[in-house]
């Protein structure tokens, strides 16, 4: 099978080449790839950023495709159902996977298909059984969910987004900010969609949900917030944080603009803020967020789909001052 596969890290390492396809083992199934998500941990796992594991390594962590083969032991899915696929390996039985936060399974570590196994970017993948899930959503959208709806949907739950509260999306034109004020919408909250690029970006936001579509200067003046939600790092934690009213809450999911910030403990405490964690999502939301993609309750918001062979521009174009949402990979 066509995959893109890189000996070292490096982005100039990545190259399209001839592998072997996969077999699946015991409680795995085998599915032909149909779109891949583009991700910035992508990025970071093909950088090096990300330590990626077994070399010559295999990216992408978010697809959906149909189930070729399935492996022994295995009952459901079938061969020739389309499915989309969970991306954190999870045991079942410790604590936390017992409670339904799968994706803190403290067996495998939280590992993600892709980065700590053979990932998507090729004509087929193996995953495991219990990590798939069957959909009659269009496989294009359905790809977008495992990374950025997922993350977006536990953000605005661990967030606890009450009916008429005031929620700023901050990093609002990315993968899981399209998703995040969808989310916040859905949840009653009055949402202002932050960005730097209001004017190119503002029509899609809109169509997604937004009830404001403003610039980090404009968001100051809105303020104060009950929750803000930003995925993107510490690059905008000053904002974000200046944006919180009392009791208000701050939720992120990640550090693509850097992972240390400095805190005002005295504002903390006084007006009882909380500062929330959140990472992927569990096993259970997955299947909730598939199914609100079913019942059109939220929308994919698409950039652009590249074949196999442009992957090196796709992983380049995240980086696109124009892009509104999700990059994908057809291959
Ligand atoms: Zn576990």
């Amino acid at each position: 099978m066509r995959a893109a596969v890189f000996p070292a890290p490096g982005l100039e390492n990545l190259k399209i080449e001839d592998v072997p396809v996969p077999r699946p083992g015991p409680g795995e199934v085998l599915i032909r790839v149909a779109y891949v998500g583009v991700n910035p941990l992508d990025y970071n796992v093909v950088a090096g950023a990300v330590k990626a594991s077994p070399m010559p390594h295999i990216p992408g962590s978010e697809f959906a495709g149909v189930v070729e083969e399935v492996g022994p032991g295995v009952s459901s899915p079938q061969r020739g159902d389309a499915v989309v696929v969970y991306n954190r390996l999870y045991c079942g039985h410790c604590r936390y996977c017992l409670s339904g936060e799968t994706q803190m399974c403290e067996i495998t570590g939280g590992a993600i298909i892709g980065v700590s196994t053979q990932g998507a970017m090729a004509e087929y993948a193996v995953a495991p059984a219990k990590n798939v899930e069957p959909t009659r959503a269009d496989l294009r959208d359905a790809a977008t969910l495992p990374i950025g709806a997922l993350t977006a949907f536990n953000m605005a739950r661990r967030a606890s987004i009450r009916p008429g509260e005031r929620v700023a999306v901050v990093g609002a034109t990315g993968n899981v900010g399209t998703y995040l004020i969808q989310f916040a919408k859905l949840l009653g909250g009055e949402v202002y969609a932050v960005t730097r690029r209001k004017e190119r970006a503002g029509s899609v936001l809109r169509a997604l949900g937004a009830d404001h579509v403003v610039a980090p200067e404009e968001a100051r003046e809105a303020a104060p917030f009950d929750v803000v939600l930003d995925p993107t790092g510490a690059g905008s934690w000053e904002l974000s944080f200046s944006l919180l009213g009392r009791g208000g809450r701050y939720v992120t999911a990640g550090a693509l603009t850097g992972s240390e910030v400095r805190l005002d403990l005295r504002r903390l405490y006084g007006m009882q803020i909380s500062v929330i964690g959140a990472t992927g999502g569990t096993r259970g939301d997955f299947r909730l967020v598939v199914r609100l993609l079913e019942a059109s309750k939220i929308k994919a918001a698409i950039h652009g789909v590249y074949p196999l062979a442009d992957v090196k521009r796709a992983l380049e174009e995240l980086r696109s001052a124009d892009r509104v949402g999700k990059i994908l990979v057809a291959p």
